[in-house]
Parts: C-alpha cells; structure tokens; sequence
C-alpha cells in the first residue's frame, strides 16, 4: 500500500517520498535516503547497474540484484541483494544496520567492548582431520594448530591475554570451544580454519560472523525458520562486523590473497559465544597453488602476522571509541 502511494506522489510531485520500499517484509531504504544519513553523495558507476557512494574517506559499491557490496575495496556479502524499482536502488534496513553502520559509524554500537583476553580456537584436532590435499600432504587441523601457536605469540608479544580452545592434536566439541571461552570471559573469540573446494582452482581468504537476526547466511538465498531466532552470538554483532571486517581487510591486502569476502554463517563456535567473535579460513588447501603457500611455515608466519594486524585495527577502533 505504501508503495502504491509512493508511485503516485513520485508520479505527481513528490519524488523524495519514494525513500523506502518493502518488499516480502523486508524494508529497504533508498541508496539516496543512505547516503543523506551517511553525509555520502551517490554516483551512477554504470548507470543502472553499479551505484557509488562516496565522501572524502569511503567508497562503497552497490550492483543491482547482488548481494555483495565493495566498502573502501573490501567485499561484504549482505543479507538481501540490491533491489531497483524506478530507477532507484534500494538496500535492506538491515543490512543498513548489521553491514554498514557498524563499521562506518561504530560510535552508534553502543558502549564498545573491552580487549585484553582473546581465546584462539584452533579449528578441528585429533579423530577430525578436517580438510585435506593428500597430494602436497596437508592436514587442516594441524595448520591451524601452527597458525594459533603463531598468532598467539604476537597477540602476547603486543601485551594481550592469549588462551587456545586446544594446544595439542586432540578433538574439542565444538560446544566446548565456545563454552570454554565464555567460561574465561574473555574478549575475543577468533576461530581459525583452512578451506576447501571439490574444485580445486578456487582460492582465496574469507573472514565469517555470525548471521545477524532475520538475516539469512551467505550459503542460503531466502531466510530460514532458524534465521527468527536470536542466539547469544547475536548479542555483539556491531563488534562481530567490526572486527571480521577490519580481518579480512588485513588479509587479503597483506597477502594478495583473492578476496573472497566478510560472509555471514551460523556456525555453533560463532552461534554460542558471549563475546564477540570471528572465523578465518585462511585459504584452500585444495587449491594447489594457495596450498602449497599455506603448507609453508614463512606464509603461514605472514598470515599470522595478518590477523594480529587486523586485531590491532580493532583494538585501536575500540580504544577510540572508549574515550
Ligand atoms: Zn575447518
């Protein structure tokens, strides 16, 4: 019905009325509404098919029917694709909420968190191999056991409080990986895997944080029963965004690694968590290339050293943000 209204005042005199839409209950606002909110201008990059908002500091891309966007060259996958009626582009409310906000205007999350005690959670471990290549010999669980070794000692060198979820090849529940952590009550949670893909020229890093409410994740096209329930990973989902984005910008920069975007996942480690929290899938041990880079130590070094970068990103972020 609003719509309808919105039709006919667009067509009499009233175009800024058409600032929203909404479309199978989800509420979208205009790129023009958002950008005004944003102090942004927008910029047609190819007309009807790429919309630019831009400010002296941040650029970001919006292509019609896609459900990623490009924020000052990092890739975020959003609940809803870009929608155009009439010559707008639309974006989800939400995705305004959980995707934008949180990383350009942090100061509106709220009270921000400390950072002192981050938990490491080495992916997989003992009777779960989990990803292979058998041909150049790579075993996901004891990379990431490395890879946590070696975050670790930076993250203690620049003076953090660093606990894994396992420090040997043991199998850990992925409940007790998170329970564990809420146990500590530490400050971060940071899971760390590598991919893979049947087809093996797929490469490229991804950072996860848990799918917002009312979100479907980046793995399904519409929203799910279990997307209306919130979880206690929900309850810091600014600082999830804020601090997979500031990761996966480090990563991919510092590794020239593809990337393969800030994606949105349920995953039970994310899902039960009661601190904010990501997930790093570090690269494709299938992919013989990227592989053979994450089976040697001096990138596995680099990769490290990656993380902690985008960690010190954060921290400085809430640090500022604490004043
Ligand atoms: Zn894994």
């Amino acid at each position: 019905m609003r719509h309808f209204w919105c039709i006919l005042l667009a067509i009499a005199i009233l175009p800024g009325f058409c600032q929203a839409l909404d479309i199978k209950g989800v509420h979208y606002l205009s790129l023009q509404e958002v950008a005004g909110k944003l102090g942004m201008k927008t910029r047609w990059i190819q007309q009807d098919k790429t919309m630019q908002l831009e400010s002296a500091w941040t650029k970001i891309s919006f292509e019609v029917n896609k459900r990623d966007m490009t924020l000052n060259g990092t890739r975020i996958f959003m609940g809803y694709p870009i929608v155009a009626s009439r010559g707008r582009f639309y974006l989800s409310e939400s995705d305004y909420d959980h995707n934008i906000k949180p990383i350009l205007t942090p100061q509106l999350s709220g009270a921000p968190p400390g950072l002192r005690h981050i938990v490491l959670d080495p992916g997989h471990g003992g009777k779960d191999p989990g990803a292979e290549n058998k041909s150049i010999g790579l075993k996901e669980k004891a990379l990431t056991l490395d890879l946590a070794n070696r975050v670790k000692s930076k993250l203690q060198a620049r003076g953090f409080r660093v606990t894994v979820t396992r420090g040997n090849d043991t199998f850990v529940s992925l409940e007790n990986r998170a329970q564990n952590a809420n146990r500590l009550n530490a400050d971060l949670f940071i899971s760390l895997h590598f991919n893979a893909s049947s087809t093996t020229s797929v490469s490229g890093v991804e950072t996860y944080a848990f799918t917002p409410n009312l979100q479907p994740s980046t793995s399904r096209s519409s929203l799910h029963s279990s997307d209306r329930k919130t979880y206690p990973g929900n309850a810091r989902d600014e600082w999830n965004t804020l601090a997979a984005y500031y990761v996966q910008r480090s990563l991919f920069t510092s590794l020239k690694a593809r990337d393969r975007g800030l994606k949105r996942a349920r995953f039970t480690v994310l899902r039960d968590i009661r601190m904010p929290g990501i997930l790093v899938e570090g690269g494709f041990v299938t992919n013989n290339t990227e592989g053979r880079n994450i089976g040697s130590a001096s990138y596995r070094d680099k990769l490290a050293t990656a993380i902690v970068d985008g960690i010190l990103v954060y921290k400085k972020t809430l640090d500022r943000l604490a004043k």
